[in-house]
């Protein structure tokens, strides 16, 4: 493997670029190393040399769980530039990481194939709804799940087995860059397909805030309780830090109304945090990820 990510190669290989393109609700600072590999080689050469610096890496897809803020020293790697794959025979699906949740759930649509309907309206890629174990109607990605393969930190292509993986809520044991997945779906008729895909988008648009860009879900359901109700309970639904709204429609989406800072979303994160605790004894576990090494430190 060549080296592609010697010191005297990060400046001409790091993108200048700045998190806020990529990120969904378009907030976030330059990172201190930012690459977009356009090769499976380029990604494995990356990963192998960040490791051997000691360098955390930082996998990003579509960026619609993630808050960046403005310290960040990670090596971020974009699938974005990697070749596309979409392979179908019969029932059974294997796709690159980078292919979004609308395109996957059209493509197996068209085969007669019925999928992840639940996740319709998510502005996700399937790496990154595999690696967080993503799920809505009491149904999880993982369910469809045969392999995965990664590039682990030394750079080698590994093919895990689902059975090899524990799947928890929003979590997987598996922390490598997923290259590649394989799916096996359920065939049904293509009427059948679109009705169950209607009533999950009809649903969340009517339960949550879509006029405005939002991480989704940001904390992770208490045990027998539900985020969004005990946060509008200590009645913050609405209210607003700087450009950063918690939705007055549904209290566990914080929106982007006007042009947010990492630091107002981060303010009202705090602030429901500190809220819940303070009423209902209750800590709120964070769904979404904040990307920045001043905070991740605290
Ligand atoms: C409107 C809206 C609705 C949503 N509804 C739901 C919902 O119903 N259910 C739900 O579960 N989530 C929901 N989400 C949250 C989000 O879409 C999911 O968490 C999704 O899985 C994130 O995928 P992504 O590609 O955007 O990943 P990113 O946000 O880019 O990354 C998320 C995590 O995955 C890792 N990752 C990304 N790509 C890879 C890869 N190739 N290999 C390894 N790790 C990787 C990242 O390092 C990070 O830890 C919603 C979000 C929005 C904006």
């Amino acid at each position: 493997m060549k080296e592609f990510f010697s010191p005297e190669l990060i400046k001409k290989t790091a993108s200048q670029k700045s998190l806020r393109d990529y990120s969904y609700i378009n907030i976030g600072g330059k990172p201190k190393y930012l690459f977009t590999p356009e090769t499976i080689e380029q990604l494995q050469n990356i990963i192998a040399a960040a490791n051997k610096t000691s360098l955390d890496i930082l996998p990003i897809g579509g960026c619609s769980n993630l808050l960046f803020g403005n310290n960040i020293n990670k090596a971020i790697i974009s699938d974005v530039n990697l070749p596309q794959i979409f392979d179908i025979k019969d029932d059974t699906v294997m796709v690159s990481c980078n292919i979004t949740i609308k395109k996957f759930i059209e493509k197996t649509k068209q085969a007669g194939l019925s999928s992840l309907y639940f996740l319709s309206g998510i502005p996700a890629h399937l790496g990154g709804t595999v690696h967080m174990n993503a799920g809505a109607f009491d149904r999880t990605i993982s369910e469809f799940l045969v392999w995965i393969e990664v590039v682990d930190k030394n750079g080698n292509i590994k093919k895990v087995n689902a059975e090899e993986i524990d799947f928890s809520y929003r979590k997987i044991s598996i922390s490598d860059f997923i290259v590649r997945i394989c799916f096996k779906l359920e065939k049904k008729s293509e009427k059948e397909i679109e009705d169950e895909i209607k009533e999950v988008l009809k649903i969340r648009h009517e339960r949550h805030p879509y006029d405005f860009p939002s991480l989704g879900s940001t904390f992770k359901n208490p045990p027998g309780e539900f985020a969004g109700l005990l946060i509008c309970d200590c009645g913050l639904a609405g209210k607003m830090i700087g450009g950063a709204q918690i939705s007055s429609k549904h209290s566990n989406f914080i929106l982007n109304v006007d042009n947010a800072t990492f630091n107002d979303y981060y303010d009202l994160i705090d602030l429901a945090r500190s809220e819940v605790k303070n009423k209902f004894d209750i800590d709120l576990e964070l769904e979404n990820k904040i990307i920045d090494d001043l905070e991740e430190q605290k």
